[in-house]
């Protein structure tokens, strides 16, 4: 909140490395404190009975989530963040801040699985009118605009399938509309996409991801814009939504990191996803930075990057993609990504409704972490060879 607005115009790294924190403001020290608290204390009972002081209770905010959310803002262009305590809590909270029984939700079809979860359970039992909609939509989403339509949900690119989304495309139709949009921007991160720029309202990410980096944290954040600002901090301190002070610390930690290992994270992926383009036994790679992928003239358009996750199709079925992963010796077999080590699984995509397709073998999801890229390429090529021992 209020961070200082000349950073705007520095280069992203040096964001990153000072963002959101003066060491003057703590004694030169040059981390802030993490706060630990529920009380805080008023001098006297005018100011106990009006609130008029920075900080009032634990929930509202303290040095270290300023720290953060400030940096956040910074990065973001926005006018607030929340810190959540996890990425899907990012996602529920906006949601549950703008909705309302008799609302009409749309939300991409490649969603992260949980975000549609919570869609077809939780919003469908509070009455809100839940549809789902082609992540190649564009500025068609027009069509499927009604009267009650309240909020657009977009994640580019789609989950486990990297479609690509024309965000400023549907985010222009939506506003015309009274709707808000927002974006769940885990991929990209604050560094390769700027989702307020681009027409969102409320920019979300899972910072469990590259933000945290080291697979040992939940948080989610939350940032918007000025119109929709107070309305999702008021939603936040309602919910009682709040993250705990050392994760809060160890997610800003990591953001001074993040530039350096993005750059690595990306240049790795594309390494990889380049050599498996061609390799036998691979039907396709699934990654927006490659010539071939579909959605690559819309990635090249608005995104300046892209980060180390990124999928390919296996020739074969469910027996394949299990000798392949059982063949990796670097990869871990694992949920989640964004940390410094890299992940295989096999991805499932029997949720998928309005842009369900057969992509000829078994889907293949590839975090690529910091590890030599020779070394995660010979493990790709014992998981591929005993994948091909089965055909
Ligand atoms: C991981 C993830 C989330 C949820 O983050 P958690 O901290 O694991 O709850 C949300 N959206 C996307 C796109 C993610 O990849």
């Amino acid at each position: 909140m209020n961070g200082p607005k000349t950073t705007k115009q520095r280069g992203i790294n040096t964001q990153l490395t000072h963002g959101g924190y003066d060491p003057r403001d703590f004694h030169g020290f040059v981390n802030p404190p993490v706060v630990h608290a529920s009380t805080v204390l008023f001098p006297d009972s005018q100011t106990m009975r009006t609130r008029n002081q920075r900080y009032t209770y634990g929930t509202r905010g303290t040095p270290t989530t300023d720290a953060l959310c400030t940096a956040c803002d910074e990065l973001e262009g926005s006018a607030g963040t929340i810190a959540v305590p996890s990425g899907l809590a990012a996602v529920t909270v906006p949601l549950l801040a703008f909705l309302s029984a008799g609302d009409h939700a749309l939300f991409v079809d490649t969603i992260y699985h949980p975000t549609r979860r919570f869609a077809d359970t939780m919003l469908k039992r509070l009455g809100v009118d839940v549809e789902y909609y082609d992540p190649e939509i564009g500025a068609g989403i027009r069509a499927l605009i009604k009267p009650n339509t309240r909020v657009v949900f977009t994640e580019s690119p789609g989950s486990n399938t990297f479609e690509m989304q024309d965000i400023p495309a549907i985010a222009a139709v939506a506003r015309e509309a009274g709707a808000v949009t927002m974006m769940d921007n885990t991929w990209a991160t604050q560094i390769f996409f700027r989702p307020l720029e681009h027409g969102v309202d409320i920019s979300i990410n899972a910072a469990t991801k590259y933000q945290a980096g080291h697979s040992d944290i939940l948080l989610g954040t939350v940032s918007a814009n000025e119109a929709t600002w107070e309305r999702l901090s008021d939603a936040q301190l309602t919910l009682g939504c709040c993250a705990g002070p050392d994760d809060v610390y160890q997610v800003l930690r990591g953001m001074r990191t993040m530039g350096v290992r993005l750059d690595r994270h990306q240049a790795s992926a594309l390494e990889i996803a380049r050599w498996l383009e061609g390799r036998p036994g691979v039907v396709s790679v699934l990654h927006p930075a490659l010539e071939s992928h579909p959605g690559h003239d819309l990635w090249k358009r608005d995104f300046s990057g892209a980060s180390g996750l990124f999928s390919f199709v296996l020739e074969g079925d469910a027996p394949e993609a299990g000798a392949f992963l059982d063949a990796l010796e670097i990869f871990g077999l694992g949920y989640s990504w964004g940390g410094y080590e890299s992940l295989a699984v096999q991805v499932s995509l029997s949720d998928r409704t309005v842009s369900a397709r057969d992509f000829g073998g078994a889907v293949m999801r590839l975090q690529i972490g910091l590890e030599d890229t020779a070394d995660l390429i010979a493990d790709i090529e014992k998981g591929l060879a005993a994948a091909a021992a089965l055909r």
